[in-house]
């Protein structure tokens, strides 16, 4: 069976090489050169799980394992402070780990995909992974994106933790996240584009060097609202589809936790895939993320109510805690009650 992958970022690399394992033929297209291929990403993720996909797909994880996080402080409106124990969050190499995943996968770089020229009859099927994009699927109308950019900076001194200003009104969040030797990404999603926080960061500390600066907006509407998953022969897997985690536009656990949905699928599909099973599963596993959606552009909007939308906060709370260990941190119903009011 032949199968196209548009995009080499987290789905592209590591479907990819869970597809090629499983004896597919597979065939990638990223639309950046390859001397220009970078993951746009501040690198952070829950240990535990990049464990397990790692062996999954035949990596130790602590070959990229850059900085173990012991305390993320969280800056909040009104010189208010938090401080949530970190229970395996890292920053880690996300551009090598994609490159040894992609080591021996056909990839054409410089490709961009487009739904008119892509000559769809020659695979089986096509998946869509190409993030933000969403190039071969149809746009949804319930789509909602945050702006964000950052900042690869070396020499930092000082700060040898995560770090994260949350905005008032939820409107985004600044963060630094250390990676090694004094590098760390400090970058800011701000749906006003006013990115408090970044030009402070530099004040604060003159001697930061910038190695680079990128951005791109990140996915915040979760699966509910981004249907169609599939159209033709084009599957859609990852942030296309809306796997990011909306509270924090954290999408690479998300993304990865959706491959593993369609490779189950996949496995399980007899002739041909089955797409509504594949629909109905990520339906149902990020199901609340509708709900942790509606939490925070209800807050952005001003309407959030503790008391009216409790049932809302509730299930973000409860959801969030069976998880604890795939996020990475301690979830606690007092700091998250005390954030949510504070922003
Ligand atoms: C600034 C920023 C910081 C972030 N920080 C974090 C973080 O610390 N932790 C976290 O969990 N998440 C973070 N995220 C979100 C996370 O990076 C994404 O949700 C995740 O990478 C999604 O994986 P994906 O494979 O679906 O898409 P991507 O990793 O974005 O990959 C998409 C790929 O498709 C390629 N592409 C696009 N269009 C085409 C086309 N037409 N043809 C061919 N190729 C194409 C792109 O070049 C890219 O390589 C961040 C996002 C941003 C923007």
């Amino acid at each position: 069976m032949r199968i196209a992958l548009a995009g080499a970022g987290v789905v592209g690399s590591y479907l990819g090489n869970m597809l090629q394992r499983r004896g597919y033929d597979v065939e990638i297209f990223e639309a950046s050169k390859k001397e220009n291929h970078w993951p746009v990403c501040a690198w952070g993720a829950s240990r535990h799980m990049l464990e397990k996909f790692s062996k999954q797909a035949g990596l130790d994880f602590d070959d990229y394992v850059f900085h173990v996080g012991k305390m993320l402080r969280m800056e909040l409106p009104d010189d208010k402070e938090e401080y949530l124990e970190l229970r395996g969050l890292v920053s880690y190499n996300k551009h090598e780990w994609e490159n040894a995943l992609l080591k021996d996968i056909k990839v054409t770089y410089g490709a961009k995909v487009t739904k008119e020229a892509f000559p769809f009859e020659k695979y089986d099927y096509v998946i869509d992974c190409t993030g933000l994009h969403r190039t071969l699927l149809p746009k949804s109308k319930d789509d909602f994106l945050i702006p964000a950019y950052e900042y690869l900076l070396e020499n930092v001194h000082g700060i040898d933790e995560f770090y994260v200003i949350g905005y008032k009104g939820a409107k985004g969040y600044f963060w630094y996240f250390p990676l090694d030797k004094e590098r760390g990404y400090m970058g800011a999603g701000d749906v006003e584009k006013k990115y408090y926080g970044v030009s402070e960061f530099f004040k604060q500390h003159p001697e930061a060097r910038v190695v680079k600066k990128v951005g791109r907006p990140i996915r915040l509407a979760p699966p509910k609202r981004m249907e169609p998953f599939y159209d033709g022969n084009i599957i859609g897997v990852g942030e296309s589809i809306g796997c990011v985690f909306p509270m924090l536009g954290e999408g690479i656990i998300p993304s990865l936790i959706c491959c593993d949905l369609f490779l189950e699928v996949l496995d399980r599909s007899r002739d041909k895939f089955d797409f509504k099973q594949y629909r109905k599963k990520v339906l149902e596993r990020f199901d609340y993320y509708d709900d942790v959606y509606r939490v925070v552009r209800l807050k952005m909007d001003g309407k959030l109510s503790t008391v009216r939308h409790v049932n809302l906060l509730m299930s973000m709370y409860r959801h969030m805690k069976k998880e604890e260990k795939r996020f990475g941190f301690e979830v606690s119903f007092e700091k998250m009650t005390r954030m949510v009011n504070a922003l």
